[in-house]
Formats: C-alpha cells, structure tokens, sequence
C-alpha cells in the first residue's frame, strides 16, 4: 500500500532528493567513495557546500551583503546564538507557540526582552496584531510557521526595527523578503533536507557590533570566514539540502511551489470546514499554516479520535496524530508533498465521514 508522509519533522522529501543521496552514499561524485567518507576539504564536497549556499541565494533572492552558511544544532542553538549575536541590550519578540516561547527563554540570558504579543491565551491558536515594537530594540524575533499549532504569519511584518525569524518550517515554501531580516534561521528537516544541517542567512552588516565576547563555535562571523568550514559541516546531510534545492529550482522556484502549496492547504482546509466530523483548531482562515494542518474532533465526535487514527493508518496515512500540546491530528504539507496525497487523505475522512 502507499504511504503518504505527514510526518511534521524529520518529514517527506522528494524522491529526487532520496534517489541522489542513496547514490552518493555508495559512489560520491564519481569519486567510488561514499559522501559519508571524502573529506569536506575534497574539491567534490566544497562544490556541494558552494552549490548549496548559492542556490539558496538564488531562490530566495538575497540580496549582497548576505551570507549563507551550513551549521549544526538546530533551530534551538539559534536561539541563543542569535541574542548572542545581534542583541546588545533589549530585543523584540512574538509569543506564537512553544517555538517562540523557547527562543525568548535564551534571548533572557542576553539583556531584556520585550515581549511585545503573545497568544497564549488561547493556546496560541492566532497570530496576534497590532502590537507595538519598541524602537530601541535591537530586533524583533518571529516565528513565521508555528509547526505545533498550525498558525503562519505568511507577510513579512512592517516594524521599525530588523526582523529576525526562525522559519524551520516554512522556509521555501514562498518568497520572503529577505532585506528586511538581519537573520533567517532554520533547521533543515521540515522542508530542507535530513536532520543535522541547519540553515542560516545573517545580514554582514548587522555583525560585529556586540560589546560581549562570543564563544569561537557561536560566532558567525567566524563561520562567515571559514566559509562555513570552520569545523566539520554535516556532510551528508548538506548533499540531502543541495538536492532538494537543485529539485526545488527545478520545480519553479518559490513562487512556483507558493501556488502547489496554496492549493494543497485549500484543499484540505475547505474539506474540514465541511466535514461535520472534524474542526481546524485555527479559527481565522488568515492565520492558518499552509505547512501544517491541525485540526481535532467536532465537539460531537470525539469519542471518535481513536478511530479516526487507527482508519487513516490502515489507509497509509502516515503521522498525523497531533502533538501533545493540543492533541487531535497535524497534516503536515511541506514542499515535497505531492498533491496527491492530500487527496487520499480528504477521501480517507469522507470514507470515514460516510459510516458514521
Ligand atoms: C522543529 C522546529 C524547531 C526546532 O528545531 P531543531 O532543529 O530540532 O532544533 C524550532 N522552531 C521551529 C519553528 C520548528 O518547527
């Protein structure tokens, strides 16, 4: 039977991207070695590593005075390596999600943060609006997909001071504008490639300004110099990263992919409007993610749960039970997933729809 992915990370990927890795495991760029086993100072790897920060430039359109590096430890050492390197004393940020609420417990080691809206209060089921960001802040940190609870603040916002976003897991999946940000950051296995590579785009110009000394490792402007060598990269996983680029650059680009994605999101979010069995746990169609579909039982129904999971399993739906946090279900949608399996996950709820 087909599986169809819905994992939310480490997710699906296209098939391109598993095909030339697995090749490259056995013989790497003709070398008759396998990727996991050349030096990353080989003339092969430092392509890979070239190639790849490159078109990331290329698709998401950055402009000079930015660079693109390849690092380790997730999202979750971003949030601490960017008040590291960018707050001196006060910083911005938005309380969308578990996410959020991580990345300003770091920012409080650096100086002050100035929480400026959160949506807690309703288990972050919104993006707030219309908060005020403080001019003396040194950035204003957002979350632009909030994987857990299936929110996406999908426009890059207007404020007076730059912008810094983890976009783990709406990266690529439309165009951003880029010159707004003195740092994008994102961990690869939401819609990038394998776990172990972490993608960061930093401002040049927003650097060197920090008074406090920063650890070697933490520092990106060392990184910026060793061309993102400066100690051993994740090769295999940087390759995986390349592949999904070259496959995405393929595909059309980010404008390209936006409109596949608009489409899959539409179509799912139009089914759990009408489906009586199953509610979308966002409210306000302007706020949900086109990554990540949560939604839970109708008041009605929800001694069905269970049911519903064991149903879309034995039809190959695979990892969509929710997270802990709200429980229910998460479709997970990134760039890799076809259209297709969108679809049999719809016609799996009416199926289950029609016997109840
Ligand atoms: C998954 C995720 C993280 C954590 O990423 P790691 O690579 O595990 O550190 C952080 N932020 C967002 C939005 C995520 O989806």
């Amino acid at each position: 039977m087909k599986k169809h992915n819905f994992y939310a990370g480490p997710s699906i990927l296209p098939e391109f991207t598993k095909e030339k890795t697995a090749e490259a495991v056995i013989n790497f760029a003709g070398t008759g070695l396998s990727v996991m086993e050349v030096s990353h100072r080989s003339k092969e790897f430092v392509a890979v590593m070239e190639d790849a920060r490159s078109l990331v430039k290329e698709l998401l359109q950055v402009p000079e005075g930015y660079s693109v590096l390849f690092l380790q430890g997730g999202a979750s050492l971003q949030f601490l390596m960017a008040p590291y390197n960018l707050m001196g004393k006060k910083a911005a940020y938005l309380n969308t999600g578990s996410w959020a609420s991580k990345a300003i417990k770091e920012a409080k080691l650096f100086g002050e943060v100035a929480e400026v809206a959160s949506s807690k209060d309703a288990n972050f089921n919104y993006i707030p609006k219309n908060y005020e960001v403080p001019a003396d802040a040194d950035y204003f940190h957002i979350t632009t997909n909030n994987t857990i609870f299936g929110t996406e603040l999908l426009n890059d916002p207007n404020v007076n001071v730059p912008l810094v976003a983890d976009m783990s897991s709406d990266i690529f999946s439309r165009p951003v504008d880029v010159s707004k940000y003195n740092l994008i950051y994102a961990g690869a296995q939401k819609n990038l490639g394998p776990s172990g590579a972490t993608l960061v785009i930093v401002k040049d110009e927003a650097l060197g300004k920090i008074n406090r000394p920063i650890p070697t490792m933490l520092d990106y402007k060392v990184h910026i110099g060793q061309d993102s060598m400066f100690n051993t990269p994740s090769t295999l996983a940087v390759f995986g990263c390349l592949q999904t680029l070259l496959w995405l650059k393929n595909a059309g680009g980010v404008e390209a992919i936006e409109q596949v994605n608009k489409e899959k999101a539409n179509f799912l979010y139009s089914e759990l409007d009408r489906n009586k069995l199953f509610v979308p746990t966002v409210p306000d169609p302007e706020d949900r993610s086109r990554m990540n579909v949560t939604f839970v039982m109708a008041p009605d129904y929800t001694e069905l749960e269970k049911d519903f999971l064991d149903f879309a399993t034995s039809k190959g739906m695979m990892g969509i039970k929710g997270h802990r946090s709200i429980g229910g279900f998460r479709a997970s949608l990134y760039n890799a997933m076809p259209v297709e399996s969108v679809k049999a996950l719809i016609e799996t709820m009416q199926d289950f729809e029609k016997n109840k």
